[in-house]
């Protein structure tokens, strides 16, 4: 019998986390849980932790270590608090793919460790790549480590390029348009939060959503595409395709156009990271094209939606430029859920810290930390002015 694939989950409380598991409850043959980690909903580890009887799990958020370590006191788990214990559960020897599901810059040093300590990575946290795409890539081409993008637009182009050895002329990475596709510029700045987080296709965690609605996550995806797929930013497409049926696309030299379809549903990906290259039966939810609606395509509008274009032009910059865009980001947004801030201001705070952030050519890893906290206090400052 073939041993069991041995999964380090990260983030296992999150949209994707959740799923993941799903995944393997279904399989219990072939997965096996080694570690569970959560930021702060430590009753929802505990719970998690008792089902799938991992060999540890972290809770970053230290102020919840006791409630874990007495929940878990009965169980063989080891319990371990802060962000330091994510990057030492990866490197463990007993795990054979680490699932990085947390969100934000926090999935970076993770990503990196499981790279250094020669883990396949399949990786949802797209952030990573955003901040530190060039050293996460170069580092896992050195050591040989698979990388199994998660997001259904990479998961999509990784699935059209199964089997080609030609080269790509370009990739179109579709997007829903999120929920103000058709919203007037001028209603833009009076959105609540929770128009903004009513997605219309998927349902995703808080910050995601948000991003999807700025256009900043689509801004991510193409950064993440070139770094996982070796490509130049005009490479990399953006359209528009409300339905959110056809999850990617590639086109070759030749013309041939290659899509993947499917319904919006991230177990597709999630599980097509976990088995590649197998594929699997998966839930009852069939595309069926006698009953799909028109599929429609269309440019997206870069006046209402700026910050997609602040993703390319940070990728052509280099350096700390993405680094610099997703620390602003993740403050802003956060503001913005809080109720501090209003929606069109997640673009002045991005686009102020840009302005002022020290800008570092080529940076270490030591420098992107140094960075993102620089971009975090600008970010601040900016919403506090
Ligand atoms: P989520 O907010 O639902 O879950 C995030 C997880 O990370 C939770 O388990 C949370 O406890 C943990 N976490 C949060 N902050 C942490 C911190 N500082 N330290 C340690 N743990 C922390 O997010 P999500 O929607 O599952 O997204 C996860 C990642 O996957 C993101 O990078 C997102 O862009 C990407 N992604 C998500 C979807 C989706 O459908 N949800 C689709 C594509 C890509
Ligand atoms: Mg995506």
């Amino acid at each position: 019998m073939i041993r069991k694939q041995r999964l380090a989950l990260l983030g296992s409380t999150g949209s994707i986390g959740t799923q993941t598991l799903d995944i393997v409850r279904r399989r219990p043959e072939e997965f096996e849980i080694t570690t569970l980690t959560a930021g702060s909903r430590w009753e929802k580890l505990v719970e998690q932790a008792l089902e799938f009887k991992p060999d540890s799990v972290v809770i970053a958020n230290e102020k919840h270590y006791k409630a874990v370590s007495e929940a878990l006191a009965s169980e063989p788990i080891k319990v371990y608090a802060g962000s330091d214990a994510l990057s030492q559960v990866v490197a463990g020897g007993e795990v054979d793919t680490v699932v990085n599901a947390l969100v934000g810059y926090a999935g970076m040093l993770p990503s990196i460790a499981a790279v250094r300590a020669s883990k396949r990575l399949a990786l949802a946290n797209k952030e990573s790549l955003v901040v530190a795409g060039e050293h996460i890539m170069r580092e896992a081409a050195e050591r040989n480590v698979p990388i199994l993008p998660i997001d259904s637009e990479h998961s999509a182009i990784f699935q059209c390029l199964v089997g080609e050895t030609s080269p790509v002329r370009r990739v179109i990475i579709t997007a829903s348009g999120g929920p103000f596709l058709r919203t007037p510029a001028e209603r833009l700045a009076d959105v609540t939060v929770e128009q903004a987080l009513a997605h219309p296709n998927w349902s995703m965690g808080a910050k995601i959503t948000i991003d999807s609605s700025t256009l900043v996550n689509k801004g991510f995806e193409v950064i993440e595409a070139k770094w996982l797929f070796g490509l130049k930013p005009e490479q990399i497409d953006v359209l528009v395709h409300p339905q959110s049926i056809v999850h990617s696309m590639v086109e070759f030299d030749d013309g041939a156009i290659k899509a993947q379809l499917g319904t919006p549903d991230m177990h597709l990906p999630i599980q097509y990271a976990l088995r590649f290259p197998e594929r699997g039966e998966l839930g009852e939810d069939r595309l069926s094209f006698e009953k799909l609606a028109t599929l429609t395509f269309e440019k997206p509008d870069l006046v209402r939606f700026p910050l997609l274009q602040t993703a390319y032009d940070c990728l052509r910059k280099g350096g700390n430029s993405c680094c610099v865009m997703n620390g602003a980001n993740e403050v802003a947004v956060a503001a913005f859920l809080r109720g501090e801030i209003k929606y069109t201001d997640i673009q002045r705070v991005i686009i102020g810290t840009l302005e002022r952030a020290q800008f570092v050519a080529a940076p270490s890893i030591e420098d992107y930390a140094a960075s993102n906290e620089e971009s975090r206090r600008i970010a601040h400052e900016i919403i506090q002015n």
